[in-house]
């Protein structure tokens, strides 16, 4: 599932080519993602120009002339695609594809086996829509830090995987960069995250590495992210799934990669979902 870093990936890739492109065209699925098509969808975008793409946790939001705006996550197995267009041939749809955009010079297809992607189209201020409006603070950015962190935290009373999660807390992270975060930060994912905060609610000095750690690897993964933007607009340019190596995350029966440690990595079940750790060194 993609998390922060494939989605400012696949939007860095699209910005490439989107950027003053009008919609000439539009071709929607007849199933539906995760949730309907907004109400003409079609007709509402036709002929308007795409004048800027950005990111706010996993979502990609693109502007349009006219004050609308397309805010679209990609779920657990949606992708983008953009193809130069070819004035001899019509592209033709690949099993899955659910959207395919035709601009002046571009085909932009999104292929989603599973549909649990979703797309909507506002002409309010982004940032408002229900999607995006009660999103915490995103990391790398100043809104995010071990003071605020620490004050989210008060009275609360999960585990810190479980707490890292919920995009109200800190926006953008999901399985993968929270197991590796806490990883780096030697925090047990069942750790109670009211543990990491002293009584008054300031941070730990855990709290204050995890925050470094959270920063660090998605960063990493950013720019592990960038080098694979070059291969983005050839036709099998699927974007957005890149392998990186992960330290903890689906290594389950593994040795912990840390030279002094000795350990395992284990799995539990946390939520519905597998957290990798371990045991030895995170605690
Ligand atoms: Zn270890």
């Amino acid at each position: 599932m993609p998390e922060l870093p494939e989605v400012e990936t696949v939007k860095r890739g699209l910005e490439e080519f989107i950027i003053n492109e009008t919609i000439r065209k539009v071709y929607l699925s007849e199933l539906k993602l995760r949730f309907p098509w907004p109400k003409n969808f079609i007709s509402k975008v036709v002929g308007k120009k795409i004048v800027s793409i950005k990111r706010r946790a996993k979502y990609i939001i693109i502007s349009l002339n006219q004050d609308y705006s397309i805010i679209a996550h990609l779920g657990m197995s949606g992708s983008y695609k953009v193809l130069k267009k070819n004035v001899t041939q019509d592209y033709i749809r690949l099993k899955h594809d659910h959207l395919v955009i035709e601009l002046d010079n571009f085909i932009l297809a999104y292929n989603d086996p599973r549909r649990f992607g979703y797309i909507d189209l506002t002409n309010e201020e982004p940032e408002k829509h229900k999607f995006l409006s009660l999103l915490g603070p995103e990391p790398l950015s100043n809104s995010f830090n071990e003071n605020d962190l620490a004050g989210s935290l008060l009275n609360k009373n999960k585990s810190i995987k479980n707490t890292l999660l919920d995009q109200s807390i800190v926006s953008g992270l999901g399985n993968i960069y929270v197991c590796e975060a806490l990883f780096r930060s030697k925090i047990n994912p069942k750790k109670n995250c009211s543990k990491l905060i002293t009584s008054k609610g300031k941070p730990r000095q855990k709290l204050i590495l995890l925050v470094n750690k959270i920063n660090e690897v998605i960063k990493e993964a950013i720019d592990v992210g960038g080098s694979t933007l070059r291969d983005f607009s050839s036709t099998d340019g699927k974007m957005g799934y890149f392998q990186t190596s992960f330290n903890v995350y689906d290594r389950e029966g593994e040795k912990c990669l840390l030279d002094d440690c000795g350990g395992v990595i284990k799995r539990v079940v946390q939520s519905g979902r597998s957290t990798f750790f371990c045991s030895n060194c995170q605690k």
